[in-house]
């Protein structure tokens, strides 16, 4: 076919191949296909002089394009890094509670903001409330879209127009865009800096308090260590200091860690319950963090602050879905049955032991190997991710995939849905952040990818 032979649009949508297509994907679609693949062998024609083309391939191409044009861009896929809260791969997965919650009130209408017992509407921010009150000991707690949204609410709510005391080594950014003296600007209230980035003392503080603050606010500095020479006072110590002046103490703890790192390898990463313990009138954390929930932001603290921050305009613009709700309370009803590490997807990996580990791996090799696949078991770490316990690991077992050309391999891996880490010029799989669900699929895949692409 020859340039003035290339066939109009019109031509190509009554093509046997292409007109079924439009039924399937809509007449806007194909015809978008249409274009870009006729432009493409227009281009072909004129560059290449020998280049010769016909109905049946343009047709395929168009077959081609159209799946592509229609194709989600959101799709599950296998985190085989290690990474146990990859931002990018979307954080917490969902406990199977929380997945058939959110599957029951996305199906059906459900009682969001309705009282079935009066009959009369009620309000969607007592959903999670009872069980964030229990298992933090805050007297009230309401939910937002993400800790940015909580943060910036917490502050626009409690501080516009006056002061708020942070140490300078909390003007941090924590990654995605969210840097606290911007959220601070934002909401309008006045930062007042104190201290330095590695030390900042209680007297900092009370020095620079004044008739116009409104709070001291802390922020954890979730992904990154200060070490060496370094002083913080303590949330009791500025509580204590903040209530006797007569303002608040505001926490962005962050993580939502209501368990205890430290009882699985890990540093202790500060808990949303011991913030309120000590004295801080609201804690500001993610759902999606090391709480192992919906991306959701939670607020917990004072019950006069929290009604405050409820009924300011902002509240409805960053307010939660049925779906967010829905999984958040699954999944805090996990821990108010003490069932953290068996149900929540983020601790079951945390507390998966090195033993049991490299146990998994010996059997993926083992099979791997049974079908022509060059695998072996190699020593390595896993990470917490999501901007908690930075710089610290757990000890991994990973399959390494060394005979094989690794930036190839891993491309076709993640075309496939598998997301994989190259160490060493090697394609490394960690077998701690892939569900049991995602094993034999995992396997079969590479197998099929070893077999029929590098032999
Ligand atoms: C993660 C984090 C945030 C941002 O929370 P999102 O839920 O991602 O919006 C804010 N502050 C701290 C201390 C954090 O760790």
């Amino acid at each position: 076919m020859r340039l003035r032979h290339l066939p109009g649009v019109d031509t190509v949508l009554a093509w046997p191949e292409i007109a079924p297509l439009v039924m399937e994907y809509g007449h806007d679609t194909v015809v978008t296909a249409i274009r870009k693949v006729i432009s493409a062998e227009r281009d072909a024609i004129r560059a290449q002089p020998g280049y010769v083309t016909d109905q049946s391939y343009i047709a395929a191409q168009i077959v081609i394009a159209v799946a592509a044009l229609n194709a989600p861009t959101l799709v599950p896929v296998i985190n085989a890094t290690g990474i146990i809260i990859h931002t990018n791969l979307g954080r917490a997965p969902l406990s199977d509670a929380a997945t058939s919650a959110v599957a029951g009130v996305g199906q059906d209408y459900a009682t969001l903001e309705y009282d079935s017992a009066t009959g009369q509407r009620g309000s969607r921010s007592v959903h999670a409330a009872g069980l964030l009150r229990q298992l933090t000991g805050a007297e009230s707690a309401t939910v937002v879209n993400n800790n940015a949204a909580a943060v910036l609410l917490m502050l626009t709510a409690l501080c516009r127009g006056r002061e708020v005391i942070i140490s300078r080594g909390q003007l941090v950014e924590i990654g995605g865009g969210f840097r606290v003296p911007d959220v601070m600007a934002q909401s309008g209230a006045q930062l007042v800096e104190v201290g330095t980035t590695n030390r900042t003392h209680l007297r900092d503080y009370e020095q620079a308090i004044s008739a116009d603050t409104a709070a001291i606010m802390v922020a954890h500095h979730s992904n990154f260590r200060i070490v060496g020479f370094t002083a913080e006072p303590s949330l009791a110590e500025l509580a204590h200091l903040a209530h006797r002046h007569d303002i608040l103490l505001l926490y962005d703890q962050g993580s939502g860690a209501l368990l205890d790192s430290a009882e699985y390898g890990l540093e202790r990463e500060p808990l949303v319950q011991s913030g309120i313990a000590a004295g801080c009138d609201i804690v500001a954390f993610s759902g999606d963090k090391l709480l192992g929930g919906p991306q959701a932001g939670i607020l917990c603290g004072r019950e006069a602050l929290i009604e405050t921050i409820k009924r300011h305009p902002l509240a409805r613009a960053v307010r939660p879905d049925k779906l967010c709700l829905a999984a958040l309370q699954a999944t805090l009803e996990s821990y108010a049955r003490g069932r953290v590490v068996d149900e929540i997807p983020v601790w079951r990996m945390i507390s998966i032991s090195a033993e049991a580990l490299a146990a998994t791996v010996q059997t993926w090799c083992d099979e791997l190997k049974a079908n022509g696949v060059n695998a072996e078991p190699q020593a390595g770490s896993s990470v917490v991710g999501g901007g908690s316990l930075p710089g610290q690991s757990l000890p991994t077992t990973l399959v390494a995939l060394p005979a094989y050309s690794a930036e190839r391999l891993a491309a076709l891996l993640r075309k496939r849905g598998i997301i994989g880490r190259i160490v060493a010029d090697t394609v490394v799989l960690d077998p701690r952040t892939v569900l049991s669900t995602q094993i034999d699929p995992l396997l079969a895949t590479v197998i099929d990818i070893i077999q029929n692409e590098f032999t």
